[in-house]
């Protein structure tokens, strides 16, 4: 017997090669006045090229997007946007870029049109995140969810082999956590199942042959699926123990979304069967945990926490960490099984 509330908030998506090109329009069609582009100091020249192209309707560039959002940092953006009469906020760039837009939002209300250029999927959740003395807050707040999101593949191509596998990985652990939710739904699952489909197919061709448009254009397809997912129902141990490890050992993110997937899917492979079968069979294989480690290899992405700055003295400390205030996670969350999982994962051996 199927249960469910389904109950999703929209954004307005463009989607297709060349699309930045209608940034002025969804700027105006969104009706707010002038925006004030934000990204990272390394995509500062996408974030001007943008305020050329919305000549009168910028209202300045604040390149300054580091990951975690630190409050510093927020408030300056919060300070320049109030300073420059911003009426909207127009985020290029990643996660990080993405979560700076929501930190002003989450204040002022203004309105944010992303545009992503990673596959981490933020510009599609109400997921706010906010880092102050080495702590990160999260929340969530549909005030925070972008208004437009404008897809364009053409500026996911200087993403190098390095970030798009990982990045992508990452966006795969939302398919896969969405799968088994506790709050999941079946609309949520044929987006997380053709999520996983997209990104596992084209993402060994985006390091392999980066200037593919083609496989360009799918995985980001995927990362709209994914991030649709991450923003509809909820996440279990594997976002839990990533959040731990990335916030107490200063680990990167998407690095470690990709080390801890194939684990966190062995973790929980005999307590949620059918998301099992779901994702194996997108990966078009016999056993998921497996698949998504041979996924990971083949981009060419870490596979071991000992290889992204883990501890070795920290495991039993994260462990520890990520089994106190567990997410719900179809599996109960003790120290052991967690512990075990996160020592696989530091040596970065292949899932039995
Ligand atoms: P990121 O935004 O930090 O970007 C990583 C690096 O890649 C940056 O230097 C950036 O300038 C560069 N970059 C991005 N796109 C590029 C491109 N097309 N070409 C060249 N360089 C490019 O990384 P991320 O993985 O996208 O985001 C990670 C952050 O986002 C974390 O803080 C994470 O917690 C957060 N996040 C939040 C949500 C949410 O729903 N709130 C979801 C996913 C991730």
């Amino acid at each position: 017997m199927r249960e469910f509330i389904y109950d999703q908030a929209a954004s307005r998506v463009v989607f297709g090669t060349g699309t930045v090109k209608c940034l002025a329009d969804e700027v105006k069609r969104l009706g707010a006045g002038p925006a004030i582009i934000l990204s990272t100091p390394e995509q500062r020249t996408s974030a001007e090229a943008a305020a050329r192209q919305l000549g009168q309707l910028a209202a300045g560039v604040f390149a300054e997007a580091v990951m975690h959002v630190p409050i510093e940092t927020a408030r300056r953006a919060r300070e320049t946007a109030a300073r420059l009469n911003a009426g909207c906020c127009v985020a290029i760039g990643g996660g990080s870029t993405i979560g700076l837009g929501k930190a002003i939002a989450l204040e002022s209300g203004l309105p944010i049109l992303a545009v992503p250029t990673t596959y981490a999927g933020s510009e599609m959740t109400p997921i706010w995140g906010l880092t102050e003395d080495g702590v990160k807050k999260t929340g969530r707040d549909r005030k925070v969810l972008p208004k437009t999101v404008i897809y364009d593949p053409e500026l996911t191509l200087t993403l190098p082999p390095g970030i798009a596998g990982p990045s992508g990985m990452n966006a795969i652990a939302h398919c896969v956590e969405g799968l088994y939710a506790h709050d999941g739904n079946p609309i949520i699952s044929l987006f997380a199942a053709e999520g996983i489909r997209a990104l596992a197919r084209s993402l060994p061709v985006v390091v392999r042959e980066p200037e593919d448009i083609a496989a360009r254009s799918d995985a980001l397809y995927g990362a709209w699926l994914a991030g649709t997912v991450l923003g509809a129902v909820s996440i279990g141990i594997h976002h839990k123990l990533c959040h731990t490890l990335g916030g107490t050992f200063n680990l990167p993110h998407a690095e470690v979304h990709t080390v801890i997937l194939p684990h966190a899917i062995a973790f929980n492979r005999q307590a949620a069967p059918e998301a099992m079968r779901i994702v194996a069979d997108a990966l078009g294989v016999e056993d998921a945990a497996q698949g998504i480690y041979d996924l990971a290899a083949a981009v060419g992405a870490p596979l071991a926490l000992k290889d992204i700055g883990m501890p070795e003295d920290g495991l039993e400390r994260a462990a520890d960490l990520a089994t106190r205030n567990p997410y719900p996670n179809p599996r109960p969350v003790e120290y052991a099984g967690v512990l075990d999982l996160v020592r696989k994962a530091y040596a970065g051996v292949r899932p039995e």
